[in-house]
Order: structure tokens, then C-alpha cells, then sequence
């Protein structure tokens, strides 16, 4: 046997006891008479004593060990002298009697302790490396666990676990395809399943009722801190549902994560529209964290997220104003002691490209009730009051307003404001949750790229039924059966419920631009399984990298992924993708322009 303990199991009740371990070591501190070796594995560290009554050959051993080296030790469980309150093992030390070196180590190019001196570079290249560090194992194994638990959850409720194939064909809509060259069929490709989506829905015509998979997803998308070229979903379906039945389900499996790993309760969740979503925070994400919702001070373009025309609460005379189609404010409570400095700051940040704001106009609500703001000479303290009602705001408030001629627009950047408000008012703690479902989500979306309405979730989503006339009429107003699970701003899950009608799919792909021979072509064996006595169903899917970073506070998916790719979608630590051989591109009938070396 290799090890009879681990190194973090040791307790001072094990007294006494002889003891093999092995590991990794972390250090060794050679005090003369006194050396310790802090051995290090998965479970913990325990402190290796080599003392006066250790023999001196052994004791070299142990002083000439470097950083890292992999040793199997045996010997005896004492008490520590002067122990340490922050090890779970700092009561005891092993009196090492046996002392074997399994393997050398080269020095490690960084620290592995929890505060490293590894840049993000070399702790990808290492990522083996980086991977010892407690700080980024801790995340892995809470990744276990949440995956655990969504199996032991949906398994209670009679779910299959089925796997689909990974080769799978390109279809149009949706991100970018990674495609694979097929050897056998020349010419030929499979593509990477974006999501399982149209297998996941087959398997419902199969009968399989209750399906789920933990499954990898590709996406060949420029890359941001939340995505990845390859992710992992929860994926989800189920036969004979309504939409409330998926909310439900899905409810409830979040409450058992929330539960089993965090030990939080979670209240039962909200429900808000997209509609609403976007007329008060401007964002179908939102944050509902903290409140600072949006106010329409002006809005004459009554869009989806806000049908009715909203006049104006500022008169003529500030030709900004006058000018824009919608005007949003926020109010920032206790605010109103941020400096001028600290607005301009402000200003800079909505002006940015990123955001696009043209300008941002403040106004103060002064202890004694009057208003300062920006714009103090384009309207009377009447006016101003006004928007102080408006916006119930109180003495000590900051008002912030912004404005632009498209309501859609102005409200994406104050939503950006907002969130930024929140951060800086400390409104965003990450051990704080807020979820909830956005609800009724448009069927498409106006893409100025193609010209055309695109699927907003994808084309296998039915209509509202009571929006269904719509379809022949003004398909942009159709609100879907699609809901997203929202919980601190982040999109953690979203799906919704088929059409499962062969003649409304067909219908549905005509208004996304497809001729009936397209449509049959790319979607024919979706189309034609649905002839075949296709039951009502609807699901959705979560990405697992962004809930477990959630629960594990982390600011980028990448540290709870153990081997993850960088911002140009690369591997550093395999070095891929690489160049194949010319005979493998033979091979596969493709001809390539290998870049100048
Ligand atoms: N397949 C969808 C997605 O990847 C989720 C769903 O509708 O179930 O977003």
C-alpha cells in the first residue's frame, strides 16, 4: 500500500498510530536540529518531523528535498509542540522513521499555494500545476458536487440520462458551427452539436418522457469571461409539460442545489417579463439584486418593451431633451455626495464605446429638498421638482439620466449604469442570490445583419397560442413560451416549450426565411418525426460553468473548468489547435494555404 492516511486526515486522537502517506511537497523548513517537511496531496497538508532522534542519513533526505518532489513517508502520529489553529491537521506532525522518494521535481515555475506569483499565462501552460493550488481545486470539487446533485435531483424525478452523439450535421441559425472533416464521406463534414437540441426532442417523440444529459456544447463564437468554445449544459426535456410544469420542475432543482451545496433557502422565484425586464432594468438579465429600476421620463417609441407613449416631463428648451426619443433616469440613493470628479468618472464610463451614451446629466436632491442638476439652466426648480417626485427621490439622492434617440439603445447603456451604481454602492455582493424567471420573451428578433427576423431563442420554440394570429400579421409582436432562469444578473438556464406541430414548424421556418425545400432540407428529419405522433414537450438547458461559478464567486468560468482554452479559443497547455500532416489533409481531401513560417 502506497498510503495508509491521507494528509488531511490526521487528528490528534490519532496519537500514536503508524502511518504511511504520500505526496507532494509543499516546503521544508531545516531548523538545525528540527527539519519539516510539509507534505501536501488532494485532502490536506500534514507537517513531517524530522527531530533529534531521527537518524542523520535520514535527515539529510529529508533537508535536501525540493519543492514539489513526490515522497512516500512512514512514521509515528505525535502532538505538535506549537500547534497550528489554521491546518485541520496543525495539532499533530509524523515522526518519520521511512522516508522514500517516488519522483524528483523540476522547481515549479510558480508558487502552488493559494496567493501565487503565477501570472494567468504561465498558470494556463502549467495548468497541472496551477491545479494542486487549493484555491483552484476547491472549485473543481464544488463542480462535483453540483453535478452530483443535479443527477441525484432529476434522477429522484425519473429523468434518463441519455447520451447523443458529438458528430453531429452543421444547421443554419444559431452561432457558428467547429466542423470535422469527414475521411470515409470526402467533401464531407460533421459539425459539433451547439446543444442537443433537435436529439433531445427526437427522444421525446421516442417516448423517452424525461430526458437530461451533462454534456459538452461547441460554439464557435468570439470568446468573452463568461463563454467558452466548448461549455458544459445541463440539458433537459420533457414530454406531456406546459410551461408551468418546466418552471416548476426546474424551480425545484435549483432549490436543491441552492440547498445541498449552499445551505441557502431560496424564496420561491419571481416571475418578471421581458417586457419588463427591459423597460425597468434594461437588460433581460437583470440584476434584481439590488432595485434602482429605470423611470421613462420621455419615451415616444413605443416598442415592445413599453407599448404606451410616455410624454415628455421636461419642457422644450434643452435641445438634447427635446430631441431624443426616450429619456431613462435612475435614482442612487445616499448618492448625492459624489464629487464632481466622481460624476465626470461616470460620464467617461457611459461615453466609452463599449457603452455609446452620448453624455450623462445628474442632478442632486440638496438636504433642504431643492434640486441641483446639469442641466439647472435649461429648467426651473418647478421642473426639477418634478423629476424628483418622479423618480421619488429624496434629499441626499443623485439623479442620473440618460437619453438617445433609440429607446432600446439608451436603455442597454443605463442598464450598464446601473449595474456599475451597484458595484460602486456595494449593492452586488456575490454571496448575496437573486433569482427569478424572465417569462414571455419575443418569438424573433430584428437582425440588421441578415436584414431579417431571427429566432431570439430558436426556431423549435412555439408561439404564445394566443399570439398565434399574429404570425400571419405582425410576426415581430409574437411573444414565445420561453423562459430564462436569471439569478444575479447572469443567465444561468433558458428553454422553452416545442412546437411539436409539423405544420406550424413549417411555418415557423418560412418566417425565418427559409423555403419550404431549405426547411426540409436541414430540418426534414425533425419535421418528419413529428408525424409520427410527436407529444406536446418543452425544456431548457443550463450552462454548468456559469452556475457553478456563481456558487463559487468566481468572475470568469475558466477557474471552475480544469483544462480550459484562453481568449483566442487556444489551449496553451496542449498548444491547440495545431497544423496537421499534409498526409492527414491528403487523407481527408482538404486542401490548405498553410500560413508563410
Ligand atoms: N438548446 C437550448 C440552448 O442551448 C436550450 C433549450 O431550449 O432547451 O440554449
Amino acid at each position: 500500500m502506497y498510503r495508509t492516511k491521507t494528509c488531511g486526515e490526521l487528528r490528534l486522537a490519532d496519537a500514536g498510530q503508524t502511518v504511511t502517506l504520500a505526496g507532494w511537497v509543499q516546503g521544508v523548513h531545516d531548523l538545525g536540529a528540527l527539519t519539516f517537511v510539509d507534505l501536501r496531496d488532494r485532502y490536506g497538508i500534514t507537517q513531517l518531523a524530522f527531530n533529534e532522534d531521527t537518524a542523520a542519513e535520514l535527515k539529510e533526505k529529508a533537508q535536501r528535498l525540493g519543492r514539489e518532489y513526490v515522497v512516500q513517508a512512514t512514521g509515528v502520529v505525535a502532538e505538535r509542540y506549537s500547534k497550528n489553529k489554521n491546518l485541520p491537521t496543525g495539532e499533530i506532525e509524523v515522526n518519520v522513521t521511512e522516508l522514500n522518494i517516488l519522483n524528483e521535481s523540476l522547481t515549479p515555475p510558480f508558487t502552488i499555494e493559494d496567493n501565487s506569483d503565477g501570472g494567468d499565462d504561465i498558470r494556463m501552460k502549467y495548468r497541472y500545476l496551477d491545479l494542486r493550488r487549493n484555491a483552484v481545486r476547491k472549485n473543481l470539487e464544488l463542480r462535483h458536487k453540483f453535478a452530483f446533485e443535479v443527477r441525484r435531483y432529476l434522477d429522484q424525478q425519473g429523468f434518463l440520462e441519455i447520451e447523443t452523439p458529438i458528430l453531429v450535421n452543421s444547421t443554419p441559425e444559431g452561432a457558428r458551427d467547429f466542423v470535422v472533416p469527414s475521411r470515409m464521406n470526402p467533401g464531407q463534414f460533421y459539425a459539433l452539436p451547439q446543444s442537443p437540441q433537435t436529439l433531445k426532442q427526437l427522444s421525446m417523440v421516442a417516448g423517452m418522457d424525461r430526458y437530461f444529459q451533462i454534456c459538452k456544447c461547441f460554439r464557435d463564437e468570439d470568446l468573452r469571461a463568461d463563454r467558452q468554445p466548448e461549455f458544459t449544459q445541463i440539458d433537459c426535456e420533457m414530454s406531456f409539460v406546459e410551461q408551468e410544469d418546466v418552471l416548476q420542475m426546474f424551480e425545484g432543482m435549483s432549490r436543491h442545489l441552492f440547498k445541498t451545496i449552499l445551505n441557502i433557502d431560496i424564496p420561491t422565484l419571481p416571475r418578471m417579463t421581458w417586457a419588463d425586464a427591459m423597460k425597468y432594468y434594461g437588460s433581460d438579465k437583470p440584476d434584481t439584486r439590488f432595485g434602482m429600476e429605470f423611470v421613462e421620463l420621455k419615451n415616444q417609441q413605443p416598442d415592445n418593451a413599453s407599448r404606451e407613449l410616455v410624454e415628455s416631463i421636461f419642457p422644450e428648451g434643452f435641445g438634447v431633451f427635446d430631441s431624443a426619443a426616450y429619456i431613462g433616469a435612475i435614482c442612487c440613493e445616499g448618492q448625492a455626495v459624489l464629487t464632481r470628479k466622481q460624476i465626470d468618472q461616470l460620464t467617461d464610463f457611459v461615453k466609452r464605446p463599449q457603452i455609446g451614451a452620448k453624455g450623462l446629466v445628474y442632478a442632486r436632491v440638496q438636504e433642504d429638498g431643492s434640486v441641483k442638476s446639469s442641466v439647472d439652466k435649461f429648467y426651473t426648480q418647478e421642473t426639477l421638482q418634478v423629476l424628483k417626485d418622479k423618480m421619488q427621490a429624496k434629499a441626499g439622492d443623485l439623479i442620473l439620466i440618460l437619453s438617445g434617440d433609440d429607446a432600446m439603445k439608451t436603455r442597454k447603456q443605463l442598464c450598464e449604469l446601473r449595474l456599475e451604481m451597484g458595484s460602486r454602492m456595494g449593492l452586488r455582493d456575490k454571496s448575496k442570490f437573486s433569482c427569478l424567471w424572465i417569462i414571455d420573451f419575443p418569438m424573433y428578433e430584428w437582425s440588421d445583419e441578415e436584414q431579417r427576423l431571427m429566432a431570439m431563442h430558436h426556431p423549435f420554440t412555439s408561439p404564445k397560442p394566443e399570439d398565434v394570429p399574429l404570425l400571419d400579421t405582425d410576426p415581430a409582436r409574437v411573444r414565445a413560451n420561453a423562459y430564462d432562469m436569471v439569478i444575479n444578473g447572469v443567465e444561468v438556464g433558458g428553454g422553452s416549450i416545442r412546437i411539436h406541430d409539423a405544420k406550424l414548424q413549417q411555418k415557423i421556418f418560412e418566417i425565418l426565411g427559409f423555403t419550404p425545400e431549405q426547411a426540409q432540407l436541414k430540418f426534414g428529419f425533425l419535421m418528419n418525426a413529428f408525424k409520427y405522433g410527436a407529444p406536446p414537450h418543452g425544456g431548457l438547458a443550463y450552462g454548468l460553468d456559469r452556475f457553478v461559478s456563481l456558487f463559487a464567486g468566481l468572475d470568469s468560468i475558466r477557474d471552475c473548468i480544469a483544462f480550459p482554452k484562453n481568449n483566442s479559443g487556444r489551449d496553451v497547455m496542449l498548444d491547440a489547435p495545431g497544423y496537421i500532416d499534409q498526409s492527414q489533409l491528403d487523407e481527408l481531401c482538404l486542401k490548405v494555404d498553410l500560413p508563410e513560417a
